[in-house]
């Protein structure tokens, strides 16, 4: 029988400390190459105990920019039927693409149909930004705990920053300085023709 949340929490209660934090081994995490801050004087927060979900934006739809509700003025730089692609504001990255459903739902409710569609939009997407002269990777992310809508990121890791590498380029993405503006408009403009040459659209 799967773990039940409670007994997850009971097991991670169990390894903090009698000052109820967990331990940081500076030997471990800290000492990786991508770890983006020196370790003197960090530790761990103490951890909340278990809560409600928080409620997410534009649960069920009402409130979400996909019923013209809300903020999420992101650009929208590609559409067609059923899928749109944003950019995201200047940041550390080289560009920050978005791939959402037109249709409000989740990433779990999308159909066999759409779920097909977006199999082949992602692949084409990592194409798209890996195609850029200032790219070394780009990841793929599903996060989804601020909005219901589904919205996967494509985060361009720099090439050669290789001290980047991983889920800590998500945050060396806010240590960075922000590309200009124009600087991530002319790679996301890149990176569509690609997209648009590989889609043949
Ligand atoms: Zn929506």
């Amino acid at each position: 029988m799967p773990e039940s949340i409670q007994e997850f929490a009971a097991r991670v209660v169990a390894a903090q400390s009698a000052t109820g934090r967990l331990p940081l081994d500076p030997a471990g995490m800290p000492a990786w190459d991508a770890f983006p801050f020196e370790a003197t004087e960090l530790r761990v927060k103490t951890l909340a105990p278990l809560e409600e979900e928080k409620p997410r934006m534009g649960v069920g739809g009402p409130g979400c920019p996909c019923r013209g509700d809300g903020a999420g003025g992101w650009p929208i730089l590609w559409t067609n039927e059923h899928w749109q692609i944003k950019v995201a504001p200047p940041s550390g990255s080289p560009v920050i693409l978005i791939l959402e459903p037109r249709q409000h739902g989740d990433l779990d409710t999308l159909s066999v149909e759409r779920a097909g569609e977006f199999g082949v939009l992602t692949v084409a997407l990592v194409r798209a930004v890996e195609s850029l002269p200032s790219v070394g990777r780009c990841h793929v992310s599903r996060w989804g705990d601020g909005a219901e809508h589904a919205h996967v990121w494509f985060i361009a890791r720099p090439l050669g920053m290789t001290q980047l590498r991983g889920t800590y380029m998500a945050i060396w993405d806010d240590l960075l300085p922000p590309v200009p503006v124009d600087v991530r408009d002319d790679n996301a403009d890149a990176a569509l023709a690609h997209l648009r040459e590989t889609l043949g659209t």
